[in-house]
């Protein structure tokens, strides 16, 4: 097997809450409190979790638009984690974005053909007639016409928008590609289309992908494996089939039983989750999900749980699951 392309080791993300004349850190925001994954090339890792859980930090980080206040992050053997500006410029080209608001994460007052162009330009790659060339490639790579590119974002749908934001993730051949809700703003319809067109790019440019979503059902579809994430923590992780077929943590379960299903019995049969993800500043003793959870044991607010393996690659982090196991 091939070296791991991506390797997070214990990552942390502790933002300082600062209040006061002085604007002292009264306390800390544990957005990511301790997670680790590694990601191999070509491969897709779905990261699940509610709104709040600090999966987008974690995204973030990775990009290093954050710098982690602890853990490593190693991409392509390198130590990234603390790595100046200048030193990472290079390997901002192997490791992009795509946001979930295309519109937001697109200059409306630029035009595609300048959008897509910027690229080369910020790493002063090609002539003029090249970059525009290289647009045109790029518009059809995405299924988009080459006369896009004198348009501007707001005359596009959202679909064709995010074809557009797609573009230039991938515009400078980059190995990995952090995809935060690329298809959560879409109709469900276009879903499957921007689906497609990510499993097909992956295929075609062998690309590794962090695929970042609240919805199970979307991550299914295009994940090796899933990792879930509770209030800055991984609590499951498996191989994508192991995951759906044998979800083993109480939350993977909720999550799972609030995949929208057609048959009404089986819909009253489900259990729902019940209230919110706590704060981050100031999460539950024990078990963080011990509030919420159907199953929790006295125990589940006293001593937290480590992530444990349980067969193969399926890993949890539960009391009842390292009892039985
Ligand atoms: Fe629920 Fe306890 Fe398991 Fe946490 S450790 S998920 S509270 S049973």
């Amino acid at each position: 097997m091939s070296a791991p392309l991506l390797e997070v080791s214990n990552l942390q993300m502790h933002f300082p809450v600062r209040e006061g004349l002085f604007l002292r850190a009264r306390a800390f925001n544990r957005a990511v409190d301790g997670v680790s994954f590694t990601i191999n090339p070509g491969e897709t890792l779905g990261l699940v979790g509610e709104s709040g859980c600090g999966k987008s930090t974690l995204g973030r980080c990775i990009t290093r638009l954050y710098t982690p206040t602890g853990g490593s992050i190693r991409f392509a053997g390198q130590d990234i984690t603390h790595m100046r500006p200048r030193t990472l410029r290079p390997l901002r080209q192997d490791i992009q974005m795509i946001f979930q608001d295309p519109m937001e994460s697109l200059n409306a007052r630029h035009t595609v053909g300048d959008i897509l162009e910027e690229p080369f330009i910020v790493h002063r790659i090609g002539d003029r007639i090249w970059r525009r060339k290289r647009v045109a490639e790029l518009l059809n790579i995405v299924g988009l016409p080459a006369r896009s590119a004198t348009r501007f974002p707001f005359e596009f749908s959202g679909g064709q928008r995010q074809r557009i934001g797609i573009a230039r993730a991938i515009a400078l051949n980059p190995r990995l590609v952090i995809c935060d809700e690329p298809v959560s703003a879409l109709d469900v319809s276009i879903q499957s289309q921007i689906l497609n067109l990510l499993v097909d790019l992956q295929r075609e440019f062998n690309l590794a992908y962090l695929f970042i979503a609240h919805d199970l059902a979307v991550v299914k579809h295009v994940s090796d494996r899933v990792a879930i994430m509770y209030l800055g923590k991984i609590v499951e992780t498996a191989p994508s089939e192991t995951l759906y077929r044998e979800a083993s943590h109480p939350y993977t379960q909720s999550l799972i039983a609030a995949i929208p299903v057609p048959d009404p019995h089986r819909r009253a049969a489900r259990e729902v989750l019940r209230g919110d993800v706590p704060s981050p500043i100031n999460p539950p003793q024990g078990c963080s999900f011990h509030p919420r959870c159907p199953r929790a044991e006295p125990q589940c607010s006293e001593a937290e749980p480590e992530l444990a393996p349980l067969t193969g690659a399926h890993a949890a982090a539960c009391h009842l699951l390292a009892r039985s196991g």
